[in-house]
């Protein structure tokens, strides 16, 4: 336990709560009581970890089995970081303040790619050897889920098996099959190869890769008997899926303070950029009653006074309307605040509209990501001009002064017509804010446009398709800047220095993990956060690997080029991403899944269709 030693140095950092534990609703055991302890680490600081639905679901639902305990573990920050390597404290769980050295498994959830030298950083701070190979022992078993582990190539040399797809049922399964290889007496190589037969992981040890003379990927070859694909995991009946009765409540502040309930998981709609939409197959949704059952139990244990809903598209729930009557008689009642992020208003009946707005307006937020309805039909977005507009009207009549605006650059077809469209869709929510009868006195309209650059990701369409290069961007950058010189708008965007990284990442192979290593060593770390980020570091490493930056990020990729990624199965099929592809570069749009199946092939692990 490292609490004597904790108390000498918390005074003399930031925000020491982050690092005590023992918050309301944290699950302490008798370590004597357990035989298997999970470390749980989200590679970020506590106050991004610690609103992380998935790390929620994943501690409760470890936790209700007596003899297995999980464990929070999070990033510390420099100050931290510091201060533990001056007073020799290992990483440690914030449950038992102990090293999670001794821990059976160390599991690290990968939301995005920008924090994979936090996970080196994580791992030498709890102790450890960063590389696999240097980690004989059966345990601790170094995993890693999340989205990013779609493609888990630039990572495969430093964790011991990854899992692909939904964890809920997984995760008991590898536990288990642990205790009983522990009790056996295996090594690690051994658990290893047991573990490769459960679907839903992937052991990268147990892969051969070899390249291409261009640089390309040649084959990918199972070893010892592991699959040929590593078929992702999903929770078929989602209605039925755990969810936690309660959530651990911070001290202090953290990014998304509240209780949250997952009302469905996946998306109908198949927005050609977004991994997370194709990520998550099949739309699977939660009754009514139990949405409404774990609202009452997570505001009822937590105090929270604010409860979201959570999902890809809440909108595109089927019974919206009834679920948020039924919802808001609960929070009008206990005066609490629904939140209901990026919701699309215009859909909705005027009864319901005058119940929303009686809750607490959490700012009215479009994501067009194009300007032009053209690029919006190549990206496939669901979203018209009219539809914006109409969304507005009824927000600026209901009090509303303020409009975000996101948008992508860079999109494969773009050009600087659809910058003008941007000014055009910007002048034109100013307009008709003019024609408000009731717009508030005195108060002027405010729009925030807010411009990302496009990273094409793997499983999207768009996975074959060059990022453009930062020439390309700068230029569209400054065109919209020269053109919007309303005081109205403000337009902030991002810097392609991060976009490029996570472009490398998102799409690179095995090669990449000397380099995370190599910038690693450097000094990089927290690369998602402005203030730490040194590309010129990453720059050298890449050099000093002979690694080519734009072979990764600004090269276009044949339609039968073998990715770092083929041997994962997301079970939406290529082929389908091939035929979306060709649709984009035809500008023809999808329909929606509930509208029309478009036969992307997640059905058949639900063995028939997805709707009625
Ligand atoms: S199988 Fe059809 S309905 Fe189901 S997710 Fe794929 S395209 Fe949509």
């Amino acid at each position: 336990m490292y609490k004597e030693k904790l108390d000498k140095i918390l005074l003399k950092i930031q925000k020491p709560s982050r690092y005590i534990g023992g918050e309301l609703n944290s699950v302490q055991k008798n370590p004597d009581d357990v035989t298997m302890r999970f470390a749980f680490c989200f590679p970020d600081t506590y106050d991004i970890g610690m609103s992380h639905l998935g790390m929620k679901i994943l501690y409760s639902l470890i936790n209700e089995v007596p003899e297995y305990w999980c464990e929070r573990v999070f990033m510390p920050l420099p100050d931290m970081e510091e201060k533990m390597r001056e007073n020799d404290i290992l990483l440690y769980g914030l449950e038992s303040l102990e090293p999670i050295k001794n821990s059976d498994f160390i599991g690290f959830t990968l939301q995005y790619e920008l924090s994979y030298t936090n996970v080196l950083s994580m791992l030498d701070l709890a102790g450890l050897p960063v590389y696999s190979k240097d980690r004989p022992d059966l345990t601790p078993i170094v995993c890693a889920g999340g989205p990013c582990v779609c493609n888990a190539e630039p990572i495969a040399d430093f964790v011991d098996l990854c899992i692909l797809g939904e964890g809920e049922e997984v995760n008991l399964e590898l536990m288990r099959l642990l205790e009983k290889c522990k009790a056996e007496g295996c090594t690690k190589h051994e658990f290893l190869v047991r573990a490769s037969q459960i679907e839903g992981i992937y052991v990268p040890s147990l892969y051969d890769i070899s390249y291409n003379d261009d640089g390309t990927v040649k084959a990918i070859t199972p070893l010892e008997n592991a699959p040929a694909t590593v078929r992702k995991r999903i929770i078929k009946d989602f209605d039925k899926v755990y969810y936690p009765e309660n959530f651990v409540v911070p001290f202090s502040a953290i990014v998304h303070d509240r209780a949250v309930v997952e009302v469905l998981r996946g998306c109908i709609r198949g927005c050609r950029f977004c991994q997370a939409g194709y990520l998550y197959r099949p739309f699977r949704e939660k009754s009514i009653d139990t949405i409404e059952k774990e609202t009452i139990s997570l505001c009822e244990t937590t105090g929270y006074d604010e409860v979201s809903l959570s999902s890809l598209s809440t909108s595109d729930y089927s019974e919206i309307e009834t679920l948020l009557g039924r919802l808001t008689d609960y929070t009008d009642k206990e005066s609490i605040n629904l939140a209901l992020p990026s919701m699309r208003i215009d859909r909705f009946s005027d009864e319901l509209l005058q119940k929303i707005k009686s809750v607490r307006k959490s700012g009215l937020t479009f994501a067009p990501e194009a300007g032009t309805q053209r690029l919006r039909d190549v990206i496939n977005k669901n979203i018209t001009e009219e539809n914006v507009l109409e969304s507005c009207r009824i927000a600026f009549e209901g009090g509303y002064t303020s409009v975000k605006l996101y948008f992508m650059l860079g999109l494969p077809t773009e050009t600087m017509e659809d910058m003008d469209g941007i000014k055009d869709l910007c002048d034109k929510i100013i307009d008709l804010w003019y024609t408000i009868p009731n717009r508030p006195k005195g108060k002027g309209i405010q729009i925030s446009v807010s411009l990302s650059t496009f990273i094409p990701k793997p499983f999207t369409p768009f996975e074959f398709e060059p990022q453009p290069t930062e020439e390309e961007i700068d230029k569209k950058q400054k065109y919209l800047l020269d053109i919007i010189n309303s005081k109205k708008v403000n337009i902030s965007w991002s810097r392609y220095p991060f976009t490029i990284l996570e472009a490398v990442l998102a799409r690179g192979d095995r090669r990449l993990c000397d380099v995370i290593y190599k910038a690693w060593k450097k000094g990089c770390k927290l690369d998602g956060w402005s203030e730490y980020y040194r590309y010129d570091l990453w720059k050298e490493a890449f050099k000093e690997c002979g690694i080519d930056v734009a072979f990764y990020a600004n090269r276009k990729r044949e339609y039968d080029e073998v990715m770092p990624w083929s041997h994962m199965d997301v079970l939406v099929s290529r082929d389908f991403f091939i035929a979306e592809n060709k649709k984009a570069h035809s500008e023809a749009v999808t329909p929606n899944c509930r509208e029309k199946c478009a036969g992307c092939g997640v059905n058949r692990c639900i063995g028939g269709k997805c709707f009625e």
